[in-house]
Formats: structure tokens, sequence, C-alpha cells
């Protein structure tokens, strides 16, 4: 099923530089690389989930 903290898009903001990739303007992000997003860590990348693991954590 669709993860839902990247809503299936396999990929998150990034919350520290909120997406820009830059803090402050000024310094790249070292959260993700300059890139203002990354992998989301809940689904590894992949956008799903299995529902056990879900089900699990719940
Ligand atoms: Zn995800
Ligand atoms: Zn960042």
């Amino acid at each position: 099923m669709k993860c839902k903290d990247c809503n299936g898009e396999s990929l998150v903001k990034c919350k520290k530089c909120s997406g820009e990739g830059f803090d402050y303007g000024i310094h790249q992000c070292a959260s993700c690389s300059g890139e203002g997003e990354y992998a989301c860590p809940t689904c590894g990348g992949t956008g799903k989930v299995k529902l056990f693991k879900k089900l699990k954590s719940s």
C-alpha cells in the first residue's frame, strides 16, 4: 500500500531546509545534500509500505 509519509512519492521534503536545499539560503543543507528532498525513511524510497509492517507499528 501507499506510504503515507511520502504520499507514495518515495521522496520526502527536507524539513531542515524546507525543501530549498540550502540552510538560510547560503549553506548547502547537510541533511539532504542540497537536494531539498531525500528518500523516505519509512518506505526506504519505494513509495510503498507493507501492510504487516504498518499493523505492527500501530
Ligand atoms: Zn514513504
Ligand atoms: Zn535539506
